[in-house]
């Protein structure tokens, strides 16, 4: 994950850590590494700039210059920023204090949306909850067939209905979870090959008929500055309350992770690191930014 950040970093401050005392100049070298590694990680140009500022301000001090360990400093320096960066605490899942809790999961297609659902599920069933998935993503045929195969795996009920609209799906989810007592709804809604208005109308009807209580968008990491503008755009059209990011485990390069909450105020609450159903972990700001860090 982020290897190549991690790589450009580790050099740049390897270099700064062999000085021993530091210039201003030296530290300004450095910090100039820094932005060209985040830039090259394709992360937001406008998110990079701030960061650095941010850096800048609290690195080019005197006080920092004359410490015993400068270049620890200006590390620790950019570790707390690139974790302010990403939210600074991990955001959980909100559980309704009345159940069920009703999650959408949108996305685009093969964004890892399906697949997410079926760890969401899991991830609650693990925790003693007792989820409920729904199979509302019914321009894909297959991916009705996807979640109740891997609903299967998992032990967790699927609700569909062939020919019903989304629309009913999310109600029939929620008679559902009363008659089997289920407290977390999870519906895993169609996915487009593109952001439009046909799709973006359908969710808000759903949500209209079974109120949200997170709307929840997946978005593939590999997909750099492409997945904050998708982020963008659902999130001028829907109350979206977070972020699920896949495909961590691949050879993404961390401009999403590092420039989502910035750009849009959305936070990351939860990564997918594998297509195993075991491959979800919580979203921690501090703990990524010291593996980014490495
Ligand atoms: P959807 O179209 O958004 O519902 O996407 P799917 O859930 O069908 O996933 C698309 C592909 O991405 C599948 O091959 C998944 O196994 C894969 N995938 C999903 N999440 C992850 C992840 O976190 N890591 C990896 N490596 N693959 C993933």
């Amino acid at each position: 994950m982020f290897d190549a950040l991690t790589e450009k970093l580790q050099n740049t401050f390897k270099k700064m850590r062999s000085k021993g005392r530091l210039t201003e100049a030296d530290v300004r070298e450095a910090l100039r590494e820094v932005r060209l590694a985040l830039l090259e990680a394709d992360v937001n140009f406008k998110v990079v700039k701030e960061f650095l500022t941010r850096v800048e301000e609290r690195a080019v001090g005197q006080d920092i210059l004359k410490s015993l360990t400068p270049a620890q400093s200006v590390i620790r320096i950019v570790n707390d920023e690139l974790t302010t960066l990403m939210g600074s605490t991990h955001e959980r899942v909100r559980l309704a204090s009345n159940p069920p809790t009703v999650i959408y999961l949108v996305g685009l297609q093969g964004a890892g949306k399906t697949t997410a659902a079926a760890k969401l599920a899991r991830y609650f069933k693990q925790q003693g909850r007792q989820p409920l998935l729904v199979a509302a993503d019914v321009y894909r045929p297959a991916a009705v067939d996807q979640l109740e195969t891997l609903g299967q795996q998992i032990g967790v009920p699927v609700a569909h209905e062939p020919g019903a609209d989304p629309v009913r799906l999310a109600q029939l989810g929620m008679e559902r979870s009363k008659k089997l007592a289920r407290d977390i709804v999870i519906i895993d809604t169609a996915g487009r090959l593109h952001v439009d208005e046909a799709l973006m109308t359908e969710l808000a009807r759903m949500q209209e008929a079974v109120p949200a209580h997170e709307t929840l968008l997946v978005v593939d990491a590999m997909t750099g500055q492409d997945a904050v503008r998708v982020a963008t755009a659902f999130h001028e059209r829907l109350p979206l309350t977070g972020v699920i990011l896949t495909k961590l485990d691949g050879d993404a390069r961390g401009g999403a992770a590092l420039s989502i909450r910035q750009v849009t105020g959305l936070p990351i609450k939860l990564v997918g690191t594998g297509e195993k159903l075991d491959a979800l972990e919580p979203f921690n700001p501090d703990r990524m930014a010291s593996r980014i860090l490495g």
